[in-house]
């Protein structure tokens, strides 16, 4: 499973949160008082966050002032709201065991054909990112052929076999939304537990000391059950985001149900979602360089995230759109299409200039011309020194995080497709600017760590983070 240059055993952190020598470019060893304070927030919040915002459209049609005005004019009370909401079923919990066993075992007894007959595709075994104990993990990397058999079943279901409703989703939503919540806990939980007594790899755990830092970030960086069930790839990539498609599918089931068509901005959210979710299963290899899977270790924050957040939250535009049918005009939905695309495209190169930089060691063309680069150099925690190279041309010369402007970008456009009515539908680029500014933070502080003085002549190189001139 994992090759390993193990010369010196690193000195790690303890359980009980003594200080070791482990590498410093992981995640954070120390708390302090703004991340803990953070933590317990998002704790204690976010699954009523996900609640208020899954009520709203429920109970008062997407609006997210109403419910808090009800409230303050004793119209209704907090719990008027928790009797009308649909509790847990035993339909709903039958179909998310389903949805998760199925899911597990494309993952796990599924080994990928797609890399056989699809040009250009990269899947199958793959090694993953040296970690900071210096290890690499191989992966089997299947998650286009997940999604693809899922979603094949999908429509053999909805045009021919017909054993369930395509709107099954919409109609066992908040029920479904328990047995998430069921799930993330559960496994945080478990992998909090292993952490402790079972790890997979003892050296690549952090410990701070502080239960709820621990619980949140995570203590394992790569937890596995056996060779092969990796929880960071399987989490991260499915359950929630083969589901997305599946979700806003039957979003649009939904809209023609109730109204006989499915709008426009209906088909705009989710082509340009279907667009970014395959991107993410053609590129899954890719994605076992970023910083989810190389940098973050598995906790609350990625197990909770993924079973619940990601499926709930990132799915909005096509739930308002069963509540709001909003029929665009051709200028702006044309408008709104390019906007995606763009945003699509600047997202997909930037991504892929690294990554072809990396991958052929700057022996490559971008833009036409051979790409300028940053020597540099850090030391894992085994004690040996690695040389790496930060690129300063194409999109990387540009600003330093110019994939995250292109993700911002198209993630602009699913919001401007539900048109101007509310407010809930843009929470998804707000939150998403929040989320990418912190990780620009997050990621060049680490940086920083691991690079030092290389990083300073990087930062000096592209002095931007997103905008040129901006910020
Ligand atoms: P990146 O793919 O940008 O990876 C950052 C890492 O790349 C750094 O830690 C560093 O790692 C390396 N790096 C930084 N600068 C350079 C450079 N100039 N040349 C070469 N390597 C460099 O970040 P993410 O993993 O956060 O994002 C990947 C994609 O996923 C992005 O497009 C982002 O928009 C998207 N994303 C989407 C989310 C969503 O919820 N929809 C959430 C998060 C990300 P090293 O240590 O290897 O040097």
């Amino acid at each position: 499973m994992a090759s390993k240059s193990q010369h010196n055993t690193p000195k790690v952190k303890s359980p009980n949160g003594k200080a070791g020598s482990q590498g410093q470019w992981g995640r954070a060893w120390e708390v302090d008082w703004f991340s803990l304070a953070s933590i317990i927030f998002l704790l204690l919040f976010a699954p009523f966050i996900v609640y208020y915002f899954i009520m709203a459209c429920d109970q008062y049609s997407c609006s997210l002032t109403a419910p808090v005005l009800d409230i303050a004019t004793g119209h209704a009370s907090l719990a008027d709201i928790w009797s009308k909401t649909p509790p847990v079923t035993a339909k709903a919990a039958q179909l998310y065991a389903l949805w998760v066993s199925f899911q597990v075992l494309l993952y796990s007894c599924l080994p990928d054909f797609c890399h056989r007959f699809l040009p250009g595709y990269v899947g199958g075994v793959q090694e993953g990112a040296i970690t900071p104990a210096g290890v690499v993990n191989k992966y089997e990397v299947n998650g286009l052929q997940a999604w693809l058999i899922t979603h094949i079943l999908w429509f053999v279901n909805a045009y021919l076999l017909s054993w369930f409703s395509p709107t099954i989703i919409f109609d066992n939503w908040i029920p479904l939304l328990w047995c998430a919540n069921i799930l993330g806990y559960a496994v945080s939980t478990f992998a909090m537990i292993k952490g402790y007594l079972f790890p997979t790899s003892a050296e690549d755990c952090k410990f701070t000391g502080n239960f709820f830092y621990n619980y949140m970030m995570g203590i394992e960086f790569n937890p596995r059950i056996g060779k092969w069930f990796d929880f960071k790839l399987f989490f991260n990539g499915r359950p929630g985001i083969v589901a997305w498609t599946l979700i806003n599918l039957s979003f649009a089931a939904k809209q023609q149900e109730l109204y006989g068509h499915v709008t426009n901005s209906m088909i705009l959210v989710n082509v340009l979602q279907a667009i970014y979710v395959l991107d993410f299963f053609w590129n899954e290899t890719w994605y076992l360089k970023t910083i989810d899977i190389c940098h973050d270790h598995f906790g609350w924050y990625l197990g909770w995230g993924d079973c619940v957040w990601l499926p709930y939250l990132y799915t909005l535009q096509g739930l308002y759109l069963v509540y709001h049918p909003v029929q665009l005009s051709t200028p702006n939905a044309l408008g709104i299409l390019l906007l995606g695309l763009v945003g699509y495209y600047i997202f997909r190169m930037t991504n892929h200039q690294k990554d072809l930089f990396r991958r052929t060691d700057g022996r490559c063309l971008i833009w036409g011309k051979k790409p300028k680069a940053i020597e540099c150099s850090y030391t894992s925690a085994d004690g040996l020194k690695h040389h790496s190279k930060l690129l300063v041309s194409g999109f990387w010369g540009v600003a330093r995080h110019f994939n995250y402007t292109g993700d911002l970008m198209g993630s602009l456009a699913y919001c401007l497709a539900c048109g101007g009515g509310h407010l809930l539908p843009y929470f998804y680029i707000i939150y998403m600017t929040i989320l990418l500014i912190h990780r620009c933070l997050r990621d060049e502080h680490r940086c920083a760590n691991k690079y030092g003085r290389d990083w300073e002549r990087y930062t000096a190189a592209v002095p931007y983070r997103l905008l040129p001139g901006i910020f």
